[in-house]
C-alpha cells in the first residue's frame, strides 16, 4: 500500500527532525513535502548519514 506520509523536503537544514504532513507542503516552514519512501541518502555513500550529523552539529555550534 502506497503510504501518503510525506516530509518536510528540506528538514534538515530547516527543523531539528523530520516534519511529517499529510500534505503537500511542510505545515512548520512551507517547503515542499516529499514522500518518506525514497531514500534520503546515497545508498552508495556509507558516511552520509554522518555527514548529515556532522553538519547539523557544526550549525548549532554557530548559534
Ligand atoms: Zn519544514
Amino acid at each position: 500500500m502506497k503510504s501518503d506520509i510525506q516530509v518536510c523536503g528540506e528538514w534538515e537544514s530547516r527543523h531539528d527532525r523530520p516534519v511529517y504532513t499529510l500534505g503537500e507542503t511542510c505545515p512548520a516552514c512551507g517547503a515542499a513535502a516529499v514522500n518518506v519512501a525514497p531514500a534520503p541518502f546515497d545508498p552508495a555513500d556509507p558516511h552520509g548519514e554522518y555527514r548529515r550529523r556532522a553538519k547539523r552539529r557544526a550549525r548549532d555550534d554557530g548559534e
